[in-house]
């Protein structure tokens, strides 16, 4: 059976339980808050518990390293949509230790990239359309600095309210403990 079969099955008795009902809960975060945090699989479970954070509590934006790049991007609309639209007044980033994107290699990377298929002719064309891909790839050398750089973008956005406050913490995906980088009141 296939990985997204298991899940489909599994999915079909998970509703005919009714093992949602503990769940319920509604879109709006009853803490008002919004976390913009990474994809790692270690904090799946363990950053929200580590904080005290049940289903309806928050908003948990996510992705690779909880780098904020692109102050016109998903990342930067999803903040503005929670605090604008969804009632959340505190922004919090939180980083990790041990994270993925502070080791990332752009040149491995797309080494990788062309060993999975990806032409010298694509990537050609992707570099004359003026795409670093090196600059696009790159991580973070330092935890601490990317977080309060993210605080700092969030921050100091145009369209952000100027009254929410926005926080920077840095977790240990072993042991869920939290240390303060940005205190944002
Ligand atoms: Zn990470």
């Amino acid at each position: 059976m296939t990985l997204l079969n298991t899940i489909l099955d599994y999915n079909e008795q998970f509703v005919e339980e009714k093992a949602y009902e503990q769940y319920r809960t509604t879109k709006f975060p009853d803490k008002r808050l919004v976390i913009l945090t990474c994809m790692d699989t270690r904090l799946v479970e363990l950053l929200p518990k580590s904080m005290n954070i049940k289903n309806g509590d928050v908003k948990i934006v996510k992705n690779a390293g909880a780098i904020l790049t692109h102050p016109f991007g998903s990342i930067m609309r999803s903040l503005l949509v929670a605090v604008y639209e969804l009632q959340a007044d505190e922004v919090i980033v939180i980083g990790h230790h041990d994270c993925g994107m502070s080791a990332i290699d752009s040149h491995k990377m797309v080494d990788k990239m062309k060993e999975r298929g990806i032409s010298e002719d694509t990537l050609g064309t992707l570099n004359y359309s003026g795409i670093d891909l090196h600059d696009w790839l790159k991580g973070f050398d330092s935890v601490q600095e990317s977080v309060a750089h993210s605080v700092d973008m969030i921050k100091n956005h145009p369209l952000m309210d100027k009254k929410t406050p926005v926080h920077g913490l840095v977790i240990d995906p072993a042991t869920g403990k939290l240390d303060l980088v940005v205190d944002g009141y």
